[in-house]
């Protein structure tokens, strides 16, 4: 891995083990890039393979 590249992670389904997971949050609309940003981001997270609420685990990719 080349010096001062971070490791990467990924967030997987703590039941599934897949990473089609996403999480609540509330999106701001940007005036000056004019793109809505995340302004805050929520425990609650659903995977979208068991279709269901989960929790999340984090993991490295390699
Ligand atoms: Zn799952």
């Amino acid at each position: 891995m080349p010096e001062g590249s971070p490791p990467k992670i990924e967030y997987a389904c703590e039941r599934c083990g897949g990473v089609a997971v996403t999480r609540d949050a509330w999106a701001e609309w940007h005036v000056p890039l004019q793109v809505w940003t995340l302004s805050e981001v929520f425990d609650f997270a659903f995977c979208h393979q068991c279709h269901r609420e989960t929790r999340l685990v984090e993991r490295g990719t390699n």
